[in-house]
Formats: C-alpha cells, sequence, structure tokens
C-alpha cells in the first residue's frame, strides 16, 4: 500500500484509496464527504454493536439532530474552549429587497455573509450536549440515568487526513447522576468499549489525554485536564499513521454540565457526568484499513460481531 511514505501521509494516502473505491465521495470541502451505501452500512453496524452493548443500562436511546440551539450551546463552555471548533447555522429573513441584494451578491460572486442572520441553531460539537437539558428541572438519583445518543457532530478542523473529518458520526453512552456511578461509568464503558472494538479485530489502547483547548488558557485547562485524567482516550493506529489516532474516549465532567444545566441530585447536590464516546468514521476507517475494503470478505468472527 503506501509503506514508501513518510507516515504522516498514509491517512492521506488511505483517504485517496476510499475515494478511488468509492467507498466515499469527496464534496469539494477538505475533510467532508459523502458516504457510500457499503461505507454506511459498516457505520451503521458498529452504532448497533455499540447500542447493543450499551442495552445493558437500559439507556434511554435517542437520534440527536447535526444541530444544537444556541441556547444550549452557550451554556456548555464550548466556546471558551474552543472557538476554533464551532460551526454556526445562518438563515435569510429578509425582504424582498434585501432577497435582491443577496441575489446580486452571488450572482457576482461577491461576500453575501451579511445579508443572513445567525439562527438559534449551531452545529453540533458533540452528540451528548442535548442530552444534559433533558436532566434538569427534575432531581436524578445517586443511580443516575443513562442516554444512549448518537449525531453526526461538526468541529472546524480541515484535514487532509481521512480520520480527521469537520463532519462526522459520533455514537455516545452517557451517565447523569451520583460522582462515583459517573467515574464509574466513565472506566466501565472504557473497559468495555476496548474490549467491544478488540472483538472487532481493532487493536485499542487507552491512554490519558487533554481535549485541545483553545489559546494560553486553554494550555492551562489541558493540564489541568490531563493530572486529574478526566479524559481517557482509546487509540489505534490507523493505516501505519507515525501518531495513534482516537477512536473512542471516556470523559468524566465532574459537575461541569451539572452546574451549567442545574441538574441536581436527590440528596440536593449538584449532578456529576460522564460519557463514552465512539467515533464512528474512525472505526469504520480503521476496520477498512485493517480488513480491507470489502466487508463481505472480513473475517467471519469479525462479520459475526458486526451482523450477528
Ligand atoms: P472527543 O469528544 O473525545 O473529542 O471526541 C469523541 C470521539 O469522536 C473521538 O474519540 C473520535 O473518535 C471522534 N472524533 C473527534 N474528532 C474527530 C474528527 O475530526 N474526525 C473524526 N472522524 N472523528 C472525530
Ligand atoms: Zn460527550
Amino acid at each position: 500500500m503506501a509503506t514508501a511514505l513518510p507516515p504522516r501521509e498514509r491517512t492521506v494516502t488511505m483517504r485517496d484509496e476510499l475515494l478511488s473505491a468509492g467507498l466515499l465521495y469527496p464534496s469539494g470541502v477538505t475533510g467532508v464527504y459523502l458516504r457510500s451505501a457499503e461505507y454506511q452500512a459498516i457505520a451503521d453496524a458498529i452504532g448497533a454493536a455499540v447500542s447493543r452493548w450499551a442495552a445493558t443500562r437500559e439507556p434511554v436511546v435517542m437520534y440527536a439532530p447535526p444541530v444544537l440551539t444556541r441556547a444550549t450551546f452557550a451554556k456548555t463552555n464550548y466556546l471558551e474552549s474552543f472557538p476554533d471548533l464551532m460551526g454556526s447555522v445562518h438563515t435569510f429573513g429578509g425582504d424582498d429587497r434585501a432577497h435582491r441584494e443577496l441575489l446580486r451578491r452571488v450572482e457576482a460572486g461577491q461576500s453575501w455573509s451579511d445579508c443572513v442572520d445567525p439562527s438559534e441553531l449551531v452545529l453540533a460539537p458533540a452528540a451528548c450536549h442535548p442530552v444534559y437539558p433533558l436532566c434538569a428541572g427534575g432531581r436524578v438519583l445517586e443511580g443516575g440515568r443513562y442516554f444512549d445518543v448518537r449525531a453526526t457532530c461538526f468541529r472546524h478542523e480541515p484535514s487532509e487526513d481521512v480520520t480527521r473529518m469537520q463532519s462526522f458520526q459520533m455514537h455516545e453512552l452517557v451517565h447523569v447522576g451520583g460522582p462515583e456511578a459517573s467515574l464509574a461509568h466513565r472506566d466501565d464503558g472504557l473497559a468495555e468499549g476496548l474490549e467491544l472494538l478488540g472483538r472487532i479485530g481493532l487493536d485499542v489502547r487507552p491512554v490519558a489525554a487533554s481535549d485541545p483547548f483553545f489559546g494560553r488558557v486553554g494550555t492551562l485547562l489541558a493540564g489541568e485536564q490531563l493530572a486529574e485524567q478526566l479524559k481517557i482516550e482509546g487509540v489505534a493506529t490507523i493505516a501505519g499513521a507515525d501518531m495513534p489516532t482516537a477512536v473512542m474516549s471516556a470523559n468524566y465532567h465532574k459537575d461541569h454540565f451539572g452546574d451549567a444545566f442545574h441538574i441536581i441530585r436527590a440528596d440536593g447536590e449538584r449532578a456529576h457526568s460522564a460519557c463514552v464516546a465512539f467515533g464512528i468514521d474512525r472505526i469504520t476507517v480503521a476496520l477498512l484499513d485493517r480488513h480491507g475494503f470489502r466487508s463481505s470478505r472480513w473475517p467471519a468472527s469479525v462479520r459475526a460481531q458486526l451482523w450477528p
């Protein structure tokens, strides 16, 4: 395959191979792809496997839209931590005159961004964010509530690397409740998630990690997150890249979301939360790299896990 190339370029070569094979189609924008039926069938099978595993927790199962309300977004602190990754939805609300001006600009090839206004929506940066407002207003028990939630997420980080998409599918198992149960969910979810990925033939190992917080303050936040071991990623080597890639992450938020969304426990304290997130596109690409581009020819043991 791409062994003669410098390692950093191998995930770019993998992208070209996936495009040539018709598994992905280009959109014209870096890191945004249309998916073939074959590719999406694999992604859906991974999602179904995640949900079968998650079912033991009896979660509420939800399919979130690719957009998030601006009100929820503002409460998550995403703008403080990751302003460079966000995406906003803008809409046109003008009259006939404003419409004529909009069309004139488009026809002249000029910028028309000041003809549209920010709507009440942003693009969802993570699947778990719309879950927290659902927990507000009542009291959550120590044992907590579980949510199995998936969404197409957006993060503005254009890259030729096929494992770094701007628009990608994420599937999370979220816990909201007491601190001990949340931490246990993070740790058990990580261990069981790694096992699940191992059963489909991926070699994934856990590493303490930090989020890509923005700016100088962000460096401090990332340091704290690492020191407290709040985020653990499951990383795998995809396409022989020189750096392993996170295909899943397990995160303990302490009372960050409990505080932001006023989620109160039965004992009157703020709720804690944790999420175990699977990067469905990264796992799909890792499987295609590991077992080949024809899923019908994958090892029977792997197929049995994905299509039982
Ligand atoms: P986190 O919230 O930990 O940053 O993301 C959760 C998971 O989503 C990651 O472990 C990864 O598998 C997936 N993910 C994050 N960013 C990207 C991306 O740029 N492209 C793709 N394909 N997946 C991503
Ligand atoms: Zn999450």
